[in-house]
């Protein structure tokens, strides 16, 4: 059975159906209630996990309290331009190794958690994210899944006017303020999806289809990704890469189209589920 792992209110749970299992309870503290215990320990973990059933339910679940299923990772990749049709929207050339930068791990938040707009330059990145759930350095390509502990949804927000303030331009801070990684609502293990090279993912912002696209069409497929990385840095239980967005993203269209207060990003894959940020302005 597949495994979808989900922080409750800041308790590490598993989601099944309409039932929380907490983890903690059910295991009767062989796990403890802190979500990154059980990504350190995902191989050990995972299998418990599969053994769950409706018996071991301990609540239902209120979506309310879903927070990010990683909330500490001790690095989060970006990868820019891993998408054709979004290089081309970006009139920059498609790559031919990935372009990395970094969000700084304070910026992770959750599925429902509200964007402070700190410029009227902010934008969307709708992303699969990709959580580590095995260490490794020097991962080859084909081992590469072994290491994933599963999906999740991401919004990679960016101040474009930080982003783009400097020259050369640098990505890591104007994607890095607090609350610029919604990540959730669930961490879905890769069993549960019948083709997890390919799967639908979508941006709307206030009600209109903004992205539409499928993660197929990366040019740095997962293994691909886990495989280069791992060649620079050590790839801890917990790290976090976002993979990059398909086309569509507000500073690329004609004409620009930022985010305003008051409007939901609503940020949807295939198989993992449906995050909803409402954007706000940043107090004065
Ligand atoms: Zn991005």
């Amino acid at each position: 059975m597949s495994i979808r792992f989900a922080n409750v209110a800041g308790r590490a749970s598993l989601l099944l159906g309409d039932a929380l299992v907490d983890v903690a309870r059910a295991s009767h503290g062989r796990f403890s209630d802190d979500p990154m215990a059980a990504l350190s320990a995902w191989d050990a973990f995972a299998e418990w996990a599969r053994g769950r059933g409706p018996g071991d339910a301990t609540g239902p679940r209120a979506p309310a309290d879903l927070r990010p299923p990683v909330p500490r990772p001790s690095k989060v990749f970006g990868i820019g331009m891993n998408y054709r049709e979004h290089a081309a929207e970006a009139k920059l050339e498609v790559p031919t190794s990935p372009v990395v930068f970094t969000k700084f791990p304070s910026c992770i938040s959750g599925p429902f958690d509200e964007v402070e707009l700190f410029s009227d330059r902010v934008d969307w990145e709708v992303e699969l994210v990709v959580a580590i759930g095995r260490r490794g350095r020097r991962i080859a390509e084909a081992d590469a899944l072994a290491h994933v502990a599963g999906y999740t949804v991401g919004q990679d927000i960016s101040d474009r006017r930080m982003q783009f303030a400097d020259r050369p331009p640098q990505f890591s801070l104007g994607k890095s303020l607090d609350g610029y990684g919604p990540t959730g609502p669930a961490l879905v293990s890769l069993d549960a999806f019948a083709n997890l090279n390919d799967l639908a993912l979508s941006c709307d912002v206030a009600g209109e289809r903004m992205q539409r696209g499928r993660t197929g069409d990366m040019i740095f497929g997962v293994p691909a990704l886990v495989a280069y990385l791992s060649k620079w840095c050590t790839l801890e239980p917990g790290d976090l890469i976002f993979t990059g967005t398909p086309a569509g993203v507000g500073s690329t269209r004609d004409p620009r189209r930022y985010l305003a207060p008051g409007e939901e990003i609503v940020s949807a894959i295939e198989g993992i589920g449906t995050m909803r940020n409402r954007c706000v302005a940043a107090p004065a």
